[in-house]
């Protein structure tokens, strides 16, 4: 089913439980030019686990947004250079943004830059995020010095390092406006992390909001007012994957949204079409996509897509 066709039928679906992308074989990366319609926006989950640990089910937290052949990533979990391949998308790289400086969100940031070069990156890429992005970026590079110095030489790369620019995000507000959109953020609340964004996207064709990581957030929910889509984080509170009164219980049930509260949000924000992601937990224990629709359904009655990794929407 080609991308906008299938996001027409899952927007038209009243209660949508639906199957990744990738249903066979992973597509090859598409030329530029063949990619989406100029104004039309893709959005692809590449990865939808919450949490450090690597899953067998789920790849690191991570999005994209493709509109013709440039791509605004939204987080780095890890593998997210092999997700954008696998999603046909791996060379569109012209923007990334991060959350917050957890490792299930930014343990791939530099690598992605790394493997992109690596590849065929020749063009500017702008980061976003909050402190200290630009000395992450730094260490990243020196720590990569090796590989770099020698691809130059040896395969006549232009240098890496004067292609990024990283931006350093200190509050709520507008982030950056390009010819096809526009992005601000708002503070959100993630505790104990010092700060922590969630990032609105207005495409030509339709507002996207993401929540990066976040406990119930009235900022976030002013963020989201009337989105056409909003991709939230999902916990399943009777399914926490640590045990009761433990540190790593009170961070999860303190940090992140339950997945009935996170219909609510939608509810009370008036999104058209809700997206689970980053699910905690995600495969043990498992909670089936049954189970966390029926509970996001509880307080909203819009259009609920449980995500999967390559899910195109
Ligand atoms: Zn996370
Ligand atoms: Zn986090």
């Amino acid at each position: 089913m080609a991308g906008v066709k299938r996001r027409d039928f899952l927007l038209q679906s009243a209660a949508l439980l639906v199957a990744p992308l990738a249903s066979g074989a992973p597509r090859a990366p598409l030329a530029p030019a063949a990619r989406s319609a100029p104004h039309t926006s893709r959005l692809i989950l590449l990865g939808t686990a919450g949490g450090p640990t690597p899953k067998t089910t789920r790849s690191g937290p991570s999005q994209i947004i493709v509109i013709g052949s440039r791509g605004y990533v939204i987080d780095c979990g890890d593998g997210v250079a092999r997700q954008m391949m696998l999603a046909g998308v791996f060379g569109t790289l012209r923007h990334i943004f991060i959350t917050h400086h957890h490792s299930d969100h930014n343990a791939d940031y530099g690598n992605l830059l790394l493997l992109e070069w690596g590849t065929h990156l020749t063009t500017t890429v702008d980061t976003w995020g909050p402190p200290p992005l630009a000395r992450m970026t730094k260490l990243f590079f020196e720590m990569n010095e090796p590989d770099l110095k020698v691809r130059e030489k040896d395969e006549g790369r232009l240098p890496l390092k004067p292609l990024v620019h990283p931006h350093e995000l200190h509050r709520g507000g507008s982030v950056m406006k390009d010819d096809l959109v526009t992005v601000t953020c708002a503070v959100v609340d993630h505790p104990l992390v010092p700060l922590a964004f969630a990032y609105r996207f207005d495409c030509p064709d339709r507002s996207i909001v993401f929540s990066g990581d976040t406990h119930r957030s009235e900022n976030l929910i002013a963020l989201a007012k009337g989105a056409d889509v909003l991709v939230h984080e999902s916990l399943y509170p009777p399914a926490v994957p640590a045990a009761e009164g433990s540190a790593l219980f009170t961070h999860i049930v303190n940090s992140h949204t339950p997945v009935e509260e996170v219909g609510r949000i939608a509810s009370e924000a008036g999104v058209k079409t809700l997206v689970l992601s980053h699910f905690v937990p995600s495969g043990n224990p498992v909670v089936t996509d049954e189970q966390w629709l029926a509970a996001a359904r509880t307080h909203f009655s819009g259009n609920i897509v449980v995500g999967h990794d390559l899910l195109e929407i």
